[in-house]
């Protein structure tokens, strides 16, 4: 318990608040209730030197509704593996998915022990959907485990997702992790990335400084680099883009772009 109204009212038992978290600190960013003080003093001292950061990590939350919405629609997966999940938000992964295909089968895996402890929440009455906790480094263990395999048929077509999370993984394993995803993946598969941008931008480079000196990881990354990720999958238009471009509800011009809009790049491919 806390005095601060604003602390959630239960901290789950062995759970370190001292220092802020990935998954809280973004929640804190979005205006969700499960983070503490270190996680908002953290997003708010982003906040004050990043310009547009709050409005970056709704944009993130948009085009993953977008691209789940592509996916489980008009390409027909039913299967979707959501790894750096985050804490359940609105219009969580399998909510979206589900609204278009109620049979559509939903893993959650985060890092954040947390993740779980809210996700199993909402998700007790929903046989298609699972939650787990697992580093996504440790690719091998989340292809084998029976949380994943007991849901997801990896000999049928799945979407894996790194939705703002391609930018926590350092470079110098990257490149094996997201291939290591991608190899797994049957025919017909999707891999959808957002990232932290590199175009360029001071703000891009001082987010990740930010987020490296207090979170441990946070690179940003080249148009180029975040579409190398996908390997020789088949990039869906409109390519990779800024996140606010990537098929957008109304008309939007690419010249007058807001600095929150201007942070993260987003792509979804198929896998031939
Ligand atoms: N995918 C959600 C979204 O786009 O709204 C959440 C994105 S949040 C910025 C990044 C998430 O990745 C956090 O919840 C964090 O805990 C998780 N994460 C970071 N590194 C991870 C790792 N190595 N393995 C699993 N999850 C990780």
């Amino acid at each position: 318990m806390t005095d601060d109204p604003r602390e959630p009212q239960s901290t789950p038992s062995g759970l370190d608040v001292s220092k802020p978290t990935i998954a809280r600190a973004y929640d804190a960013l979005l205006g969700g209730k499960d983070n503490y003080t270190a996680d908002r003093e953290l997003a708010n001292y982003a906040i004050e030197h990043i310009p547009g950061l709050q409005e970056s990590a709704h944009e993130n939350r948009k085009v993953l509704v977008r691209g789940v919405r592509h996916l489980a629609g008009e390409a027909g997966i039913d299967q979707f593996l959501d790894l750096g999940s985050g804490l359940p938000t609105v219009q969580n992964t399998h909510q979206v998915a589900q609204e278009i295909n109620p049979a559509a089968r939903v893993v959650y895996i985060d890092i954040d022990p947390l993740v779980h402890v809210h996700g199993q929440a909402i998700l007790a009455d929903n046989p298609n959907t699972r939650v787990g906790t697992g580093d996504v480094r440790d690719f091998r263990g989340i292809l084998t485990d029976s949380d994943v395999t007991g849901l997801i048929d990896f000999d049928r077509p799945v979407a894996v997702m790194l939705v703002g999370m391609l930018h926590y993984l350092s470079p110098d394993i990257a490149d094996e992790v997201v291939s290591a995803y991608r190899d797994a993946l049957a025919p017909g598969s999707y891999l959808f990335l957002t990232s932290l941008a590199d175009t360029g931008l001071p703000a891009q480079q001082e987010l990740a400084r930010i987020t490296r000196e207090n979170l441990e990881e946070g690179w940003a990354r080249t148009p180029s680099e975040i579409e190398h990720h996908f390997g020789d999958f088949e990039l869906i238009d409109p390519g990779v883009v800024y996140t606010a471009l990537w098929r957008p509800e109304g008309p939007k011009d690419p010249d007058t772009l807001a600095p929150g809009e201007q942070l993260g790049m987003a792509g979804i491919a198929r896998k031939r």
